[in-house]
């Protein structure tokens, strides 16, 4: 969101709802194991062997010029589908292969919400485990695919693993142009990059955001969910957030996006991108925290019409004006994209003509909120301003 936009929000629904635990996230926020977690770790970062297609090997470096590195590609690959996963990858040069698993929306199969992490790794040494940057992240991605296996989300979830960040981040450039080419809409994307090191032991995190798209609101809804979901951690918003890693490509292109990471500025990893980055330095109980974090983040905009979807649309006298969600379930946001251009009123009816709801916007950045239990339907939003007004055909489901 811009930091002219003007925002008020029209609350359709009990706003409890939005603070309260959703039953199918918590249950899922449940399933979240440790030890699968770290299991995968060492999968991954050469503790541990791993069998794949048949043969026993062991992954001792995941830099994108060593032959560890498909192997990882092809452990991981083989995980998803395990787990009943659609696959998808994407060669992006003589060497890099982004990953992607993908758990189709039973409602808005074409919107999706976006977790992903590198792959790759460094120094380019024969071992290299690269356990905290970015096993620690491709394991948290690898333990989402078993978990949310289980579940069913109206919105499309994808699992993206990315290949050669290191180089410059190259695989999620690659990505990123490519969104909306199959008329598929990203909703928010959530990165996860070196979860594993919390050296003082104060829980802290970083939610690395800026604000393109609207991160902002994502960034807000994955601090609610550490709080409603009981997570523990405290969080570090750090805004405008580090540019260096996967996350930034989408900021660069305007989408919703966040990363969540260990302290950075604070508390860095000192053996990162050193042979001595093992899973053995985590801080378990912060890993597992971070883990749940971007699961809470995204299973709860998967499972609710999160306000992170933005389309928008242009009318009368250049009258720009975002409306989202729509279809809602619970509220819907009314924001007008330029600051010369206030919304002056705003009128709700239902399909008969009988007005509902009314309100005078008298200061542009006041919030209404109102408590109305909409039946499932049809509904028309006027929005009026002084430069024009429209009418907007809105379902609430
Ligand atoms: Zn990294």
């Amino acid at each position: 969101m811009k930091k002219t936009a003007i925002l008020f929000t029209v609350l359709l629904s009990v706003l409890q709802q939005m603070k309260s635990q959703n039953p199918v996230v918590q249950a899922l926020l449940d399933d979240v194991r440790l030890d699968s977690l770290t299991n995968y770790v060492k999968q991954l970062s050469g503790e541990k062997s791993v069998v794949i297609n048949g043969v026993t090997d062991t992954i001792k470096s995941r830099h994108y010029q060593n032959p560890g590195n498909e192997k990882a590609f092809q452990f991981m690959k083989q995980e998803f589908i395990r787990h009943g996963y659609q696959i998808d990858s994407m060669q992006f040069s003589a060497m890099g292969k982004n990953l992607f698993a993908i758990k189709t929306g039973y409602k808005y199969p074409n919107r999706r919400f976006m977790l992903g992490a590198h792959y790759d790794n460094l120094p380019l040494t024969t071992v290299a485990p690269g356990a905290d940057d970015n096993a620690s992240g491709s394991a948290t991605v690898l333990e989402a695919g078993r978990v949310f296996s289980n579940y069913n989300f109206p919105y499309t979830i994808v699992f993206a693993l990315w290949d050669e960040e290191e180089p410059g981040l190259l695989g999620s450039i690659a990505y990123v142009p490519t969104i909306g080419s199959d008329n598929d809409t990203l909703l928010g994307y959530v990165n996860v990059d070196m979860l594993g090191w919390d050296s003082n032991n104060d829980s802290i995190a970083d939610i690395n955001v800026r604000p393109y798209g609207n991160s902002l609101a994502l960034s807000s809804r994955a601090q609610l969910c550490n709080t409603i979901y009981n997570i523990k951690l405290g969080l570090h918003v750090v805004n405008p957030g580090s540019a260096a890693t996967d996350h930034a490509p989408f900021w660069n292109n305007n989408y919703t996006a966040i990363g969540i990471d260990e302290e950075y500025d604070n508390d860095f990893n000192p053996m990162w991108h050193t042979p001595n980055d093992v899973l053995a330095n985590f801080n378990l109980s912060f890993y597992q925290k971070c883990a749940k974090l971007a699961y809470a983040t995204i299973a709860d905009c998967a499972r609710d019409t999160i306000n992170t979807v933005g389309i928008k649309e242009i009318y009368k006298n250049n009258l720009q004006v975002k409306i989202y969600p729509n279809p809602f379930t619970e509220k819907i946001i009314v924001s007008a994209e330029k600051q010369n251009q206030p919304i002056s009123k705003v009128i709700l009816s239902d399909c008969t003509g009988r007005v509902i709801f009314e309100k005078q916007i008298t200061n542009a950045y006041q919030e209404i909120s109102i408590q109305n239990n909409l039946n499932a339907g049809l509904y028309f939003l006027e929005v009026i301003s002084p430069n024009g007004s429209f009418t907007k055909k809105i379902i609430k489901e």
